[in-house]
């Protein structure tokens, strides 16, 4: 049994575009569809940031980085 589906689909790292294997070789991105893809992906990352940031100053670590800049803010230079 044949299917028209083709298994093959890959997103475009650029652009994010779904293509079809045959479809790749010349598949040119579309520069507003990558840069909203792009964009998107820097969402991702900077809301993982943000998460990573929080966790690290709950966590022991990050309380006693605290500490260290707010000691070294009283304290006299020298
Ligand atoms: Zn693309």
């Amino acid at each position: 049994m044949s299917s028209a589906f083709a298994p093959h689909h890959m997103p475009c790292a650029e652009c994010g575009a779904s293509l079809a294997m045959d479809e790749r070789a010349d598949h040119v991105c579309d520069p507003e569809r990558r840069l909203e893809y792009r964009l998107l992906q820097l969402r991702d990352e900077v809301d993982g940031f943000e998460d990573g940031l929080c966790g690290y100053l709950d966590s022991p670590q990050g309380r006693f980085a605290q500490w260290l800049a707010e000691r070294d803010r009283h304290r006299p230079k020298g």
